[in-house]
């Protein structure tokens, strides 16, 4: 079951139905009436599938301390929740790195590259979604646009690297060791 981290992160128990006072004091009806089939799907969607995700931290630390993105926050998705994902602010903050999908133990957090579109998901929900960028070497996707634009802001004003363009790494040490092997004939 697909689910945008919108939804994810704002939607609420249903109400289930049921008989009215009146009709109670004279029957043995049961009194809740059972949720209709909508309501069941909606209830379904706001499982946090807790038998996925362990609570380790480890995706939370891995994007703070090793990445610098702080995108994942553990916490509750609303005051009156006990759930423990805020899924609203990875889609906000998440660069598409997928370093938390490596790090996370037990496979909870997925990413899925598809016609130019990368997908990350936290049990299920789509915590992200981004556009990639394309090699202009050899065509493949490899890196996503947001990445792209953290790693260009990291690196501006450092002298020592030279940033290869949009190369594929790849392509990009083909094109360090064509440069370098030039050089050497050069001489
Ligand atoms: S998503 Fe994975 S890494 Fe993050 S807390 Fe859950 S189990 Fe740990
Ligand atoms: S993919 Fe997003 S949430 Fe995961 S470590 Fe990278 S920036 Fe953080």
């Amino acid at each position: 079951m697909e689910i945008s981290s919108q939804e994810k992160s704002f939607s609420y128990r249903p109400v289930i139905p049921v008989v009215n006072l009146e009709d109670r004091e004279g029957s043995f009806q049961e009194v809740e009436l059972g949720m209709p089939v909508n309501s069941a799907i909606q209830e379904a969607k706001r499982c946090l599938r807790c038998d996925i995700c362990i609570s380790c931290g480890q995706c939370v630390e891995v994007c703070r301390d090793q990445m610098g993105v702080d995108a994942i926050h553990l916490s509750y998705v609303d005051r009156n929740s006990t759930s423990e994902t805020d899924f609203h602010r990875p889609s906000k903050y998440c660069i598409g790195c997928g370093s938390c999908v490596i790090n996370c133990p037990t496979t909870a957090i997925t990413m899925q590259d598809k016609d130019g579109i990368r997908t990350l998901r936290m049990c299920g929900a789509e915590m992200a979604r981004h556009q990639l960028v394309t090699c202009t070497s050899c065509g493949s996707f490899f890196v996503t646009e947001k990445q792209m634009e953290f790693v260009e802001k990291h690196i501006a004003g450092k002298n020592k690297i030279k940033y290869s363009g949009n190369l594929c790494s790849v392509c990009a040490r083909k094109n360090a060791a064509e440069n370098l092997i030039g050089d050497f004939f050069v001489f």
